[in-house]
């Protein structure tokens, strides 16, 4: 196993003071609680800065696409948050419904997300890019009551589609001008909200958040996470990161993400921290420019950003003055030895890799600020994970592999806080993850014997393009919904920038004609309905697709054809031409 690691020169000693979380419980006292008794994670990323006399430092740093800064301190972000719970126990909303988010990097998105938790509502965000397609299902699937969002996409993607969305009751639009017919206009709302609020009773084993995940098959997954997720949001957010009160943060997740609401509100915000939300799209000049002028100390992007950058070359890097940055992380996909290495040449430091998942709710496995980092390695497991490598017996127990550099299957031993509770009405896929007290996360790794963990792969089909987990058989129902396709079979294709983007392989109906009109038109025809970040970017027509005897397309196939690799073992292959 290669190891060309990069040494950290001496132990870098943690400056809080605090030592590291032995266990859960020892986590668990670094949070206030309610004054009451629970444990509600609005209260801890918001208002007990403020009950400690901490309310005056800024949460919040906004900068709209035009660059223009508005900031929020912790207790003006408290007022806010108790208006939108206000608003929404006026509108009927009842702990334990669902609130969903759609909208970019807009402060009401930040304030409502909060705001829905301190109501001890379930706050469930979607990405902005989607289609039409993908939000209908989420809010079906996790039954919406109420969405917030802003009148362009209402009426772009989820007016036509309001009608299959019986029991979403209200719509929250977030932009200051009229909202369109059949919704409410949220800064009218907020006017007339009071602006105090009392958390009530919650308890750590309350719902707190939904996020929707991608399977190989099915409709996506809802994992629904509890306040309890907190505890592990805050220690990771100090361990993992290294978030110490009064550092500027900047996490450049989409708030569509699992990584937009743990890591882009909740850690950083019971750390104390002043976080950046910058509304504008990637671009290099704009990111380099942003750490510099807001003196960002702890930058947490993705493996395509970091990618993207280095495209720009380490030249454009050293025109900024970014000596205010102490550590760089990374999450979501595979980290290029060679963008380690050119972090090094380009920031002075090596981007920090970590691994963790919608159903973990936070980083599990990371490169930490005092170790050694192995470039291509995610770290070692944080305190309190135990991981393991483990093989699936017949009978459906685990063995653990004992041996360093054998590939298996990541497994986690349930327990950590922030662990996902429920597949929202699908119990028996959420029990298929578990085989006694192990977690199988679906990925393929190893481990080496300084204990670092490799990613190797995936378990199943799902495909990660540009940070987004796509499950092939959504996109592969909405290319069959054109008249003309009568199959199709999605799979990832090795990019240099995105991981994998989408490409799908699909015959058609007899009499149809491929020309490059039809495949303009099936482009089309799937961004339209899936959005642009799903959809696929290549589509080959094919007069037949292999599959299994039983009749299941082996998609597994198809890409090792498409990349030239061993096509492994197709005993149950039944046709392909
Ligand atoms: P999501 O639930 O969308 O956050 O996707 C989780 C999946 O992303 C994991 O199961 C992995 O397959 C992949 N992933 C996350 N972090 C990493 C990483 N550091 N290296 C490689 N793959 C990763």
């Amino acid at each position: 196993m290669q190891d060309d690691r990069i040494t950290k020169l001496g132990a870098v000693p943690r400056r809080d003071g605090s030592g590291r979380a032995l266990d859960w419980v020892e986590a668990r006292r670094l949070l206030d609680g309610l004054p009451s008794g629970g444990l509600n994670i609005a209260y801890e990323a918001v208002y007990r800065h403020v009950a400690r006399g901490d309310g005056h430092r800024c949460a919040l740093r906004f900068i709209d696409k035009r660059g223009r800064r508005s900031d929020l301190s912790y207790e003006a972000l408290a007022g806010e948050v108790s208006r939108f719970a206000n608003v929404l126990a006026r509108l009927g909303v009842q702990p334990g419904d669902r609130v969903f988010g759609l909208a970019g990097r807009v402060p009401s998105l930040y304030v409502a997300a909060l705001g829905t938790l301190a109501h001890r509502a379930v706050f469930c965000p979607l990405f902005s890019a989607f289609g039409p397609d993908p939000i209908a299902v989420r809010l079906k699937t996790g039954r919406g009551r109420v969405l917030v969002t802003s009148s362009k996409l209402y009426t772009k993607k989820v007016a036509a589609i309001r009608d299959r969305l019986p029991e979403l009751e209200h719509v929250l639009v977030v932009d200051a001008g009229l909202a369109p017919e059949g919704t409410l206009s949220l800064a009218q709302l907020m006017q007339e909200a009071p602006e105090a609020y009392e958390i009530g009773p919650t308890d750590p084993e309350d719902p707190a958040l939904l996020h929707f995940t991608s399977g190989t098959t099915g409709t996506p997954k809802g994992a629904l996470h509890v306040h309890e997720a907190v505890v592990a949001h805050h220690v990771t957010g100090r361990d993992a990161l290294d978030l110490r009160p009064g550092d500027v943060f900047w996490c450049t997740a989409d708030p569509g993400w699992v990584t937009g609401t743990s890591y882009g509100i909740v850690a950083p915000l019971t750390c104390g921290v002043t976080m950046i939300v910058d509304e504008g799209e990637f671009d290099a000049r704009r990111w380099y420019g942003c750490i510099a002028s807001e003196h960002v100390a702890v930058w947490y992007t993705s493996p395509t950003a970091a990618r993207m950058l280095m495209k720009a070359g380490a030249e454009l890097a050293r025109e900024y003055d970014l000596s205010s940055l102490r550590f760089i992380a990374s999450v979501g996909e595979p980290l290029n030895p060679e963008v380690v290495r050119w972090s090094v040449d380009a920031f002075g430091m090596p981007i920090h890799d970590n691994w963790w998942q919608t159903e973990t709710g936070g980083i599990m496995i990371a490169n930490t600020i005092e170790r050694d980092v192995k470039p291509g390695s995610m770290g070692r497991p944080l305190p309190g994970v135990e991981a393991a490598i483990v093989e699936r017996e017949p009978d459906g127990r685990v063995r653990v592999v004992e041996e360093p550099g054998v590939e298996g299957e990541l497994a986690l031993r349930r327990g950590w806080p922030s662990m996902f509770r429920a597949y929202v009405d699908q119990p028996e896929r959420y029990a298929k993850c578990f085989a006694g007290d192990w977690y199988l996360t679906g990925d393929l790794a190893r481990v080496d014997e300084d204990g670092y963990f490799w990613f190797v792969g995936r378990t199943d089909d799902v495909i990660k393009s540009a940070g987004h987990l796509i499950g092939p058989f959504e996109v592969e129902s909405a290319l069959m919904e054109h008249p003309v396709v009568a199959e199709a079979a999605v799979i990832g294709k090795p990019d240099p920038v995105a991981g994998d983007i989408i490409k799908a392989f699909v015959t058609l109906r007899p009499g149809t004609e491929v020309s490059p009109e039809l495949e303009r038109d099936l482009m089309a025809f799937a961004r339209k309905r899936l959005g642009p970040a799903v959809a696929p970017r290549q589509i080959d027509f094919a007069t037949e697709l292999p599959k299994t005897r039983s009749g299941k397309i082996m998609r597994r196939l198809l890409r090792a054809r498409e990349l030239g690799l061993p096509e492994g073992d197709t005993s149950t292959l039944e046709t392909f031409t």
